[in-house]
This record gives C-alpha cells, structure tokens and sequence, in this order.
C-alpha cells in the first residue's frame, strides 16, 4: 500500500510539473513541485533505512547503476550537448533514444529545459539568471524551481519546435518518465522501482541542480567568462563531466566539457561515436581561441559574499 501510494503520488506530481504552465495555479504547481522535490529525497532515505535492514539485493545495484547511467547520459549528452548546445551532429534514432533518456531522468520536456538553460547562459550571474546563486545557494540549487515562471520557449527554442523529431520527445516526456519507474519496478518489484527509480532520480536531479549551485559557486575559473562559472572535479564526476562547468561557460558550444584531459563521460561517449561515424561535425574550440578566453591572473575574488573559492587555480 505504502508503495502503490508513493507511486501514484509521484506520478501525479511528475505531471503536475509537467504540465503546469498553462494550465494551472501556482499553488498546484508547487505543491507537485515539492512531492517531486521531497518524494526522491524521501525514498533515498528509506532506501538507506533498507540497505541497513539488507534489502538490497545485487540486481537493485545494477538497476541503480544501469538506469543512472542511461538517463544520466541522456540529459548530459541528449538534452544538453546535443538539443541545447548543437555540439555534435548525430542520427535520428540516437537522438530520439537521447531525448527520451533525459525525459526518463529529469521533470522537464526537453524544449523546456533547453530554453531554461539557454537562457542561463545568457543572463549568467546577472539579472534574468534564473538559477544564479548570487541570489543564494539554495535558490540556485532548488528554489529556482518553484519560481513558476514558464519556460521561455518562444524566445529561445523556435528552432527546436519545428524539429518533429524534438517535439515527439517533447510531447511524450512524461510518459518516459513513468517508464523510466515501471520498467525498475517490472524487474524487481518495489526494490526496482526504489533502487532504479526514485533513488537513481533523487541522486541525479541533485548532481545535475549542483552544476547551477555549486559550479557557480566553489571551484577553479581557468577561463575568463564573466560571470561566476566554476569547474569542480566532485560534481564532474557526479554529473557525467558536467561539473566542468568554467570551460563550458568560456566555449558553450564545445563538445568536450574535459577539453580531452579531464575526466568527461559524455565527452568519452561523444568521442566513442565519433570514431565509429556516429557522431559527426563535434565542435571544438580552436587553440587561439583557448589561449584567448585563458585567464591572465590566478585569483578573482568571488562575486557572492559568502562563498569562497574551495578549490585553488590549477587544482583541477
Ligand atoms: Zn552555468
Ligand atoms: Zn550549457
């Protein structure tokens, strides 16, 4: 019973954030908003809770690994690098199976989340950022979620929205979402659906809203960009090489987060493909435009009051 509740309330706030732009008040929007915060962050702690009562067999580790993995890639690789940023080139069907990865991994359609992000990247640390933690560390992690403010489409993805390979993704993400807790759940039960969904979603919806607090907040600028973006090697690792987040700001278009000498699973992966011809027209920044973006001094202070650099120049 406890399950089949957890479930369907999961569920019903997964489409409630979904959906709520349009359609309904702001109060839904976050009361759905905080199941989904909170429900994740809740089944982890009962997970940790069953591994101590030796609950946990060796598929529920697998599920956790694999899921992570898959879904994980797919918004780093699918939503990000591919939709958001056209680092790459690549088939349809890979491009489908990414898109819909990242559907099964995040609360976000894919336009949705590509427009939030652009405009990120084009408001940085300033005015319009709509996750900076110059407005706080928590904003910037989580609070920024229950803004409610719709995702600015329109303005920055019309591109996207004539792409009927997009908008098909786009118009099922909640049903890959759901499938993304059944198929766990199929496998071994409420264990699956634990290990394989909710833990898998709560550990990646946090490395991934990491890379907008922490990465903007403790780490090394090896790149002039303007505004607070930070590599940090823990959230790289986390995050499938997205913590590597200064590089990404100085050349946002580039491939290759690591720049091919730090760890970047979704740069591997992107490499891997390019090599078997699955991958092509990878974009890379030239070496006078390194040298260019390449900070002259050491240290910047940082721009938020309280937070310092953790990390010293070079240490990445
Ligand atoms: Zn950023
Ligand atoms: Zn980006």
């Amino acid at each position: 019973m406890i399950a089949a509740g957890a479930v369907v309330a999961l569920l019903a706030a997964l489409a409630v954030v979904k959906t709520f732009e349009q359609r309904l008040p702001a109060w839904a929007v976050r009361i759905g908003l905080a199941v989904f915060v909170i429900g994740p962050l809740a089944g982890l702690a009962w997970a940790m809770w069953a591994l101590w009562q030796r609950a946990l067999e060796p598929v529920d580790l697998v599920l956790l690994v694999v899921f992570s993995v898959i879904t994980g890639l797919g918004t780093s690789f699918g939503y990000h690098r591919l939709l958001t940023h056209r680092s790459f080139q690549t088939t349809r069907w890979i491009t489908v199976a990414a898109l819909a990865a990242g559907a099964m991994a995040v609360p976000s359609r894919p336009i949705d989340w590509a427009a939030r992000h652009l405009e990120h990247h084009a408001h940085a640390d300033q005015d319009g950022d709509p996750h900076s933690p110059v407005d706080g560390l928590v904003h910037a992690h989580v609070g920024w979620l229950f803004s409610v403010t719709p995702a600015k489409r329109d303005r920055y993805c019309r591109r996207l929205m004539r792409d009927p390979v997009v908008m098909l993704v786009d118009r099922t993400a909640v049903l890959w979402l759901a499938l993304g807790l059944v198929v766990p759940a199929l496998i071994d039960g409420w264990r699956g659906l634990l290990w394989g969904g909710i833990v898998r979603i709560a550990v990646h919806n946090h490395s991934m809203f990491a890379v907008n607090s922490i990465c903007h907040a403790f780490g090394s600028q090896p790149f002039e960009t303007g505004d607070e973006s930070r590599n940090n090697r823990l959230i790289a690792i986390m995050a499938f090489g997205e913590g590597w987040h200064n590089n990404h700001h100085a050349f946002p278009s580039m491939a290759d987060h690591g720049m091919g000498s730090k760890p970047d699973a979704t740069g591997m992966l992107i490499r891997g493909l390019e090599r078997v011809g699955l991958v092509w027209d990878v974009r890379r920044p030239s070496p006078a435009a390194i040298a260019r973006h390449r900070r002259q001094r050491e240290h910047r202070p940082p721009k938020i009051g309280v937070i310092a650099d953790s990390q010293p120049e070079g240490a990445d």
